[in-house]
């Protein structure tokens, strides 16, 4: 590539995007450079990234893990550790750094992805809760600061490719009549609801096509991946509800398509692997490549689609009416999820009882316009809240 090395942040750098994504990295060492590393407790597997790493910073999400990781990095890198918000609104803002790669799960990732796009970074966005739960702001601040806005979702990243190419985070919609939202239908996509309401957390994370975190796994047995991904579509690419589909497409090869005013559709193909959208986003406007396998079209042998099906899919209608609501409704139906997907992974609730603690949330929590973070913030302490009773009902 030609424009000199560019300083990566990498936000959650521990989880399974954060390590594909210096995976990427490490294939172009003239190219890229890690300037920070961030996690939430995982010392061990912090200190050894940084050992192969070297980067400037580290930064841990309590003092108490920071503390350790600090007594134990003398010995391998220069590395000053640092902790909490405060130290990762540092590594975001600094001005040495040119992208910052949001992979944190959650609602957590949100103050941290919104101080990168308020300083003007390259914001390659995985954390698609912050979306979700602050669109309106971090778009704002994305159109203000200048900042570029690359989508590292699959979906979005195909999307992206997929658009007119004017290489702005939300590309003029000229002649675009259509996103269509490509969904593998996850684990259950045959299942029905009594089986469904049987599923352990092992069963719901063993995705057919993806090997991800164990939050967004759940999220795609679900199919509140696809309703937070729908979205998230809305926001990035400035269209309204109506103007996305979802398509069922069990093979995840194609990973999502737009259609045109003209009839054509134009798609964006390849194996599920997510360092195909990283290094899309840490090479734009140039290709780098990505250690992905080429897709290999006689093998894969056919592409089917099908509708969603929302009755046995309830989280996708629950996403999809938030966006109608609009305001802090979306903050209210991703917080709710977060408690629900953790309760169900704790053994707390069955899996079918997910969408009822969400539609519990959203119907007790006020809904009101989304005006600043604390706004957003209060919204998601409500509807976390909602859901903590909704779920003390349940196991009564
Ligand atoms: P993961 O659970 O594997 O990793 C999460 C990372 O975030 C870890 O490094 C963890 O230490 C860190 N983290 C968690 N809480 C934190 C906190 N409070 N402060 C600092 N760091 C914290 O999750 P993942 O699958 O890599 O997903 C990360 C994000 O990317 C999610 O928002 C997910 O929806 C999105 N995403 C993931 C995939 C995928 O294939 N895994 C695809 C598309 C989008
Ligand atoms: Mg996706």
């Amino acid at each position: 590539m030609s424009s000199g090395i560019r300083q990566v942040s990498v936000l959650g750098s521990t989880g399974s995007i954060g390590v594909s994504t210096l995976d990427v990295i490490a294939r172009h060492p003239g190219d890229f450079s890690v300037f920070a590393l961030a996690a939430n407790r995982s010392v061990d597997a912090l200190l050894a990234q940084c050992e192969q790493f070297k980067p400037r910073y580290a930064v841990m999400a309590d003092e108490d893990a920071a503390e350790q990781l600090r007594a134990r990095m003398a010995q391998v890198a220069d590395t000053e550790v640092l902790s909490g918000e405060q130290g990762l609104e540092r590594i975001v803002t600094a001005p040495e750094v040119d992208s910052v790669m949001a992979a944190i799960v959650g609602a957590a990732g949100l103050p941290s992805t919104l101080a990168a796009a308020r300083a003007g970074k390259t914001l390659l966005l995985a954390n698609k809760e912050s979306l979700v739960m602050g669109g309106h702001l971090l778009m704002q601040a994305v159109r203000e600061s200048g900042a570029r806005l690359m989508p590292i979702d699959s979906e979005h990243n195909a999307i992206f490719q997929c658009m007119p190419a004017d290489g702005q985070a939300r590309p003029k919609l000229k002649g675009v009549s259509k996103i269509l939202l490509t969904a593998s239908g996850g684990p259950f996509r045959n299942w029905s609801r009594a089986d469904m309401s049987d599923a352990t957390p092992d069963q719901a994370c063993a995705h057919p096509n993806w090997s991800m975190g164990r939050k967004i796994s759940v999220d795609s047995a679900s199919l509140m991946n696809k309703g937070l991904e729908f979205i998230e579509a809305c926001w990035i690419f400035d269209v309204g509800p109506k103007q996305v589909d979802v398509v069922v497409h069990p093979q995840s090869i194609i990973h999502s398509m737009v259609q045109y005013v003209d009839g054509s559709v134009l798609a964006q193909l390849g194996n599920p692997d997510m360092r195909t959208p990283i290094a899309f986003g840490l090479g734009w406007p140039e290709r780098v490549a990505a250690g992905v396998a080429p897709l290999d079209l006689i093998a894969t042998a056919r592409l089917d689609f099908e509708a969603p099906d929302e009755g046995r899919f309830p989280c996708l209608r629950l996403a999809r009416e938030s966006v109608a609501t609009g305001g802090t409704a979306m903050a209210v139906c991703n917080a709710a999820n977060e408690v629900a997907v953790d309760s169900f992974l704790g053994g707390g609730i069955r899996f079918t009882d997910i969408p009822r603690v969400i539609e519990t949330a959203l119907g007790q929590v006020k809904v009101v316009e989304p005006t600043d973070l604390s706004v957003v913030e209060t919204a998601d302490g409500e509807a976390r809240e909602a859901a903590r009773e909704a779920i003390g009902a349940l196991s009564h």
